[in-house]
């Protein structure tokens, strides 16, 4: 029986066919932790660290990390010694095994005497979540034998500062449940399907499954349609996309239950895969009586360390990049990009989705600037991404701009191109000071606004031969 554990059980809440590749998946249909994961990884941990250096006498088993047994005696040993708090406690209950970040003596009476535990989590995040209670709620299992009675509550150390309660009580049959899903599943008596949901994109089996779905012209990969709808189109004989698309968005609706905006919406993606080719939406005039620049940023934590655009008029085409060396010089390059945007009185400004917006906004209260420059920007900021949404369906299962380029024929220098990646390339080179990293940030970022200049042209173009 494989050992579950709290990180899985948080997982198989939201897809259970992540628990079934634990078990029986090849560990090498895995994929690798991008940069900007192991970053975030990292930033976790330093996170961790400095809020329990906080902590007054705090004590950590000490075990060699293989043996869970010795591992949970030690634990148990400092629990009854009655230490205030104790980290990365090592827990174990049959076939389940965790290490809680934090133990927390309170008052009340245990096994251990007149005092006892609850689990708490430190997570970087604001506000609690349903996987955050789920893996207190296991946490708290594993403790009743040790306590003689399962904890009440738990807690959560949110990024704010605080620690956010969980009853534990509220939670305690779906888990149990989930548990006796997930062994019946280790024990071969439970099926489970891969479905696309909301866990997906974090999912180290996420490669496996996609060509799975690729595979099987799965529905799932119509945009806007997975997890529990891609399940009920399943049963209702709705397996494939191919099923979806020969049907009117009224029969969709009729036999789905779905609304009719999103049945249309169904059929539209549906018959874009089949024909390979997008299928309009809507209303696709194209702006060309102005300036159009594409821009793009990059971030450092919450620094802003390059603007990238390129300025599109007529004949005219310029590509210009505004590179902070250090941190420092944020409000520097945030000035040199507005008087660059300032040499024109009208200009559309295209971004994908609405991350820079949100910079915008936060670098104008910092710095101010240039009004002729900002104008722009508070007044033409267009999320492109929403602008082809809302015209065109397209056989993509999303419009990250990572999909929707390669599918006009674009594709970014570096394998590993990804925000977050660029974030950790930030950090090397500032560790480094090596040119290298900085050009193959720069090459990122001019590549993303290229890869949206390809969008526009391979629309304009595919909507002038297709003479509309
Ligand atoms: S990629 Fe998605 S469907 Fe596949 S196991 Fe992971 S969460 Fe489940």
């Amino acid at each position: 029986m494989r050992a579950i554990t709290p990180t899985a059980i948080a997982s198989s809440s939201k897809c259970l066919h992540s628990w079934y590749l634990d078990c029986f998946g090849n560990p090498q249909w895995k994929r690798q932790r991008e940069e900007g994961e192991l970053l975030e990884q990292q930033r976790g941990l330093e996170y961790e660290r400095k809020l329990i250096s906080q902590l007054p006498a705090l004590v950590e088993p000490s075990w060699d990390g293989r043996d869970w047994q010795d591992g949970h005696d030690r634990t148990r040993s400092l629990m009854q010694e009655g230490h205030p708090w104790i980290y990365q406690g090592v827990l174990l209950n049959g076939h389940f095994r965790g290490k809680p970040d934090l133990l927390k003596k309170i008052d009340g009476s245990s096994k251990l005497g007149m005092h006892t535990y609850i689990p708490i989590e430190i997570k970087g995040h604001k506000q609690i979540s349903l996987r955050d209670r789920y893996q207190l709620v296991s946490c708290a299992m594993m403790l009743e034998p040790i306590l003689g009675t399962i904890p009440t509550k738990g807690g959560v150390w949110l990024n704010t500062g605080v620690v956010a309660d969980a009853e534990i009580e509220k939670d305690r049959s779906i888990v149990a449940r989930l548990i006796e899903k997930m062994q019946d599943i280790n024990a071969g008596k439970l099926k489970t399907e891969s479905v696309r949901c909301g866990g997906c994109r974090r999912c180290l089996w996420s490669t496996h499954c996609e060509n799975e779905w690729n595979r099987l012209e799965h529905a799932c990969l119509l945009y806007g349609i997975s997890g529990e709808t891609a399940r009920r189109f399943s049963r209702l004989g709705l397996a494939s996309w191919r099923d979806v698309a020969v049907l009117t968005p009224q029969e969709i609706s009729d036999r789905t239950r779905l609304k009719m905006k999103a049945s249309i919406s169904a059929v539209q993606h549906a018959q874009a895969r089949q024909t390979d080719r997008p299928v309009i939406r809507g209303d696709i005039r194209l702006t060309d009586d102005m300036p159009i620049y594409f821009y793009d940023i990059e971030t450092y934590g919450k620094d802003v360390y390059l603007h990238g655009l390129i300025r599109i008029f007529g004949n005219d085409r310029e590509e210009r990049q505004f590179i902070a060396r250090d941190p420092s010089e944020e409000k520097k390059i945030w000035h040199q990009f507005l008087d660059y945007l300032a040499q024109d009185e009208k200009a559309l400004v295209y971004c994908w989705a609405d991350y820079e917006r949100t910079f915008v906004k936060i670098l104008k209260e910092k710095h101010g600037g240039n009004p002729k420059g900002l104008i722009h920007l508070e007044t033409n900021l267009v999320d492109q991404c929403a602008w082809v949404k809302d015209r065109f369906a397209l056989p993509l299962t999303s419009y990250s701009i990572k999909s929707v380029a390669p599918y006009f024929g674009f594709h970014w220098h570096a394998e590993d191109a990804g925000g977050l990646n660029s974030e950790a390339w930030y950090k090397e080179w500032l560790e480094t000071g090596d040119e290298s990293i900085l050009e193959k940030i720069l090459r990122y970022n001019l590549d993303d606004v290229v890869a949206m200049e390809e969008i526009d042209l391979a629309l304009r173009k595919w909507v002038a031969d297709s003479h509309f």
